[in-house]
Parts: C-alpha cells; structure tokens; sequence
C-alpha cells in the first residue's frame, strides 16, 4: 500500500470553524469508511457526501495536516 492510499480528505460537519464545514483527514480509503470515521487530529465524523462548494469552501484542519506531515498518522 502505498502511503497516498492511506488517508483521504473530506469536508465534514464541524462546527469549530466558521464555514460549519471542515476539511479533515482520514484513515483509509473513502469507499471503504462507514458513516463516522475518527480523523487524523482525533475527533470523530459523520462522512457525508460533500458538494462541491464544500470542498471549496471548506478550511482545512490544521491538526490533521500537521499530524500527516509529521509522520504520526494513527
Ligand atoms: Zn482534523
């Protein structure tokens, strides 16, 4: 496995941002995640299918990101 395929991104209901909508990184693969899924910073999502202005609209979780590039994914 490659390490690109062990997490993706999705734009998720979160409230701690002002759009409602945060972009958090997660384990595995999308098609294989069930309906809630613990991201990378350590809280855990309801996955829903995001439109397209979510990804666009969507801040990026700044945990999540520096977790990934640290090299500590869980
Ligand atoms: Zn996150």
């Amino acid at each position: 496995m490659t390490n690109a395929a062990r997490y993706f991104w999705l734009p998720v209901a979160d409230g701690s941002h002002g759009y409602g909508l945060t972009r958090h990184a997660f384990p595995g693969r999308r098609a294989n995640a069930s309906t809630a899924a613990p991201a990378h910073c350590g809280k855990t999502f309801a996955l829903a299918v995001p439109s397209e202005m979510d990804w666009i609209c969507a801040p990026t979780c700044q945990e999540c990101n520096d977790t990934l590039k640290a090299g500590h994914a869980r």
